[in-house]
């Protein structure tokens, strides 16, 4: 006998599209097959129409502000995310390690979906060389910024080259939030004294020049370490020249972008003010067309969210206004209308750039990232008829807002399951917090080749 089975879908995968009924026991898959006998199972999913997808892996998202890890894994659940790789922020002169267990507790106690944690590093000469000890709680990757100086965020080159060096022994991945940031700081500092709004210049003050210049600065530095790296949200058509050549390499250099860079445009600030103020900027259209060819062609890897549930108002200071937006409930959604609707990249690509890729660069896969025998049973059935609409109301964000709000669009995760157990069902989360597991990441181990 088998726990579940859901049938009559189309099962999709990072490179296949079958019709398939899929039987689940022990929280594992157990069988796939045209044809499935719906007297052995307990329990049944009719998915007729629908798709059966494998869960996505959201590997970028921050629950330190509206949303914690709790009802940011809520929002995700909805979402269609079966799990997510938080960003464990160690702040200046915060011990690192007790940091980083207290992130895994709260994920523990308070998730609703699987997780794992990468390192978030604010004051690199003090933690970078705590690297060693990270890596024995199963956190593989560490991200440094390259921007935000003012805020005192930034790392320095000798610091990049600092942890790419001892994650390179480690056998981890250097991930960089790329950005020239003491130049966009200089570029601020300067419409500032002219008197500008800076809402007006935002795109000026964070130029696509400076975000392709230290995309390649980091991968060079990364290189002369022999450290995998990964450039999180790619949000310009000029960065694809910097990784196409390098890819082009053969280095392991990752990249990713995120939905807000491929389905929103700079109309965003006439209309969402300083709630569309997110770091590196929402751009133009040619580069949110530029970034669907990249995921298109392979020269992007991966899509992730970057939530980050900030509370703004519009018409807030936009100087002022924190960077971020929360994105992890709408992701899915969005990306499949914008990417699949529109015949921009077919659902096997979807499926690899949300589900696999993402499952393979952080060493989860096969548990995670697919549809298969053997794999976690962590399956979403998308419904790619129901025409909905996205609005502020419909959110479950503590943010308030959404940048898609009025949006309609088609298709929506329907039903979820994680290890076998009812996720999402009926337009609820039946998962309780407290069942969630930690999954150790082993970061950066695969070549480039297996994510196009
Ligand atoms: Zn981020």
């Amino acid at each position: 006998m088998y726990d579940y089975l859901i049938y009559g879908g189309l099962v999709v995968t990072g490179s296949t599209i079958v019709r398939a009924d899929v039987a689940v026991r022990d929280g594992r898959i157990e069988h796939i097959a045209p044809e499935i006998d719906r007297s052995s199972s307990a329990k049944h999913f009719d998915a007729t129409g629908k798709l059966v997808l494998p869960g996505v892996i959201d590997v970028h998202s921050h629950p330190v502000y509206e949303d914690r890890i709790g009802n940011t894994s809520i929002a995700a659940a909805f979402g269609g995310v079966t799990h997510t790789i938080h960003y464990a922020y160690v702040k200046p002169g915060q011990p690192v390690i007790d940091t980083l267990k207290r992130f895994q507790d709260e994920g523990l106690a308070d998730s609703v979906v699987d997780f794992s944690l990468h390192a978030g590093f604010f004051d690199a000469p003090n933690q970078v060389p705590l690297i060693p000890e990270m890596f024995k709680m199963g956190i593989t990757s560490g991200k440094l910024f390259m921007t935000y100086a003012k805020l005192k965020w930034m790392s320095d080159d000798y610091w990049l080259m600092a942890a790419a060096d001892i994650l390179a022994k480690e056998g981890g991945l250097l991930m960089v939030h790329a950005e020239n940031g003491l130049a966009t700081d200089y570029l601020e500092d300067k419409y500032l004294k002219e008197g500008k709004s800076i809402m007006d210049v935002f795109l000026d003050t964070r130029p696509d020049l400076l975000e392709a210049e230290a995309i390649n600065r980091a991968t060079r530095i990364a290189q002369v370490a022999g450290c995998p790296i990964y450039i999180v949200h790619n949000t310009a058509a000029l960065n694809l020249d910097v990784i196409r050549r390098i890819r082009g390499e053969g280095y392991r250099m990752y990249t990713e972008t995120c939905p807000q860079y491929l389905c929103l445009n700079d109309e965003v600030y006439a209309r969402f003010g300083a709630r569309a103020k997110v770091g590196p900027p929402i751009r133009r259209e040619t580069d949110r067309l530029a970034l669907w060819e990249g995921l298109k062609d392979g020269s992007i890897d991966t899509i992730a969210s970057d939530h980050a549930a900030k509370s703004k108002q519009p018409d807030d200071d936009f100087f002022q206004a924190p960077f971020g937006a929360p994105q992890v409930e709408t992701s899915l959604t969005v990306c499949y209308d914008e990417g699949v609707n529109k015949g921009r990249i077919p659902v096997t690509r979807l499926v690899k750039v949300m589900s696999e890729n993402p499952a393979r660069i952080f060493g989860l896969y096969p548990h995670k990232g697919t549809v298969q025998v053997g794999s976690d049973a962590d399956i979403v059935v998308f419904d790619p008829h129901l025409r909905h609409k996205i609005t502020d109301e419909t959110q479950k964000t503590k943010a308030g807002y959404t940048l898609y709000h009025d949006r309609e669009v088609l298709g929506k995760p329907v039903f979820s399951m994680q290890r076998g157990r009812e996720l999402l069902r009926d337009g609820e989360i039946v998962a309780r917090p407290g069942c969630a597991k930690f999954y150790p990441t082993r970061a950066g181990q695969v070549d480039i080749d297996a994510l196009v």
